[in-house]
């Protein structure tokens, strides 16, 4: 696709995200890496809901602004996800509501901090590590995002939101909600008695459907 193409794409996802209520006033970001390395994002203060193709940010590896509006401020984060995920092309960053409580609460183990629920959850999201909260623009949320990019599809910010990677845009937007959506079924069942995936369901789902 055609970096205008990328562009128009960007505004699309954003409308559709806002609309489903996933993003709202100007939280959030989406970007997509292009051929020569450059990424497509967001820019800062914008509403996913009415951004425009002219004004994405194109921004270069090391952070220039290259085209476009100033950036996110989170933008720093999204270029540590893609020099350690080369498979990645796209990201998607919400504050949506039941994910962002789930990054608000105590967690036991921090290394997967959402119990293993569905098969979809497993094959979209997988093991979803918090990373600890710093604040929004400090360069050491970037760092603490390179640290497990390599390895998580999806990752959680402490008292923040989740990131989500993908091979296209709407592959990164498809986990997204699927990840929202896990979130709510964790807070709907509640202290229930769980049934959980067995480890061999688990495994069984990853030789089947490798990510
Ligand atoms: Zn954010």
């Amino acid at each position: 696709m055609t970096e205008d193409t990328l562009r128009c794409e960007i505004v699309k996802f954003g409308a559709l995200l806002y609309a489903r209520g996933l993003a709202h006033g100007s939280a959030g970001n989406l970007s997509i890496r292009l051929d020569d390395g450059a990424i497509l994002v967001t820019p800062t203060n914008s509403s996913l809901g009415s951004l425009t193709p002219v004004k994405i940010s194109k921004v270069s590896p090391a952070g220039d602004l290259l085209a476009g509006n100033p950036p996110s401020k989170e933008a720093f984060f999204h270029l540590a996800v893609y020099e350690e995920r080369p498979s990645a092309k796209a990201i998607v960053h919400l504050h949506s509501t039941h994910a962002v409580a789930l990054s608000c609460i105590c967690h036991d183990d921090s290394a997967n901090v959402l119990p293993p629920l569905t098969a979809y959850q497993m094959m979209r999201v997988g093991r979803l590590p918090l990373v600890p909260y710093y604040r929004p623009g400090d360069r050491k949320l970037a760092e603490a995002v390179r640290r497990l990019a390599g390895g998580h599809k999806a990752m959680l910010l402490a008292n923040h939101g989740p990131i989500v990677s993908g091979t296209s845009l709407q592959d990164a937007v498809h986990s997204f909600e699927e990840l929202e959506e896990t979130a709510k079924l964790f807070f709907l069942v509640g202290n229930r008695p769980v049934s959980l995936l067995t480890c061999e369901a688990i495994v069984e789902l990853s030789e089947a459907f490798p990510s």
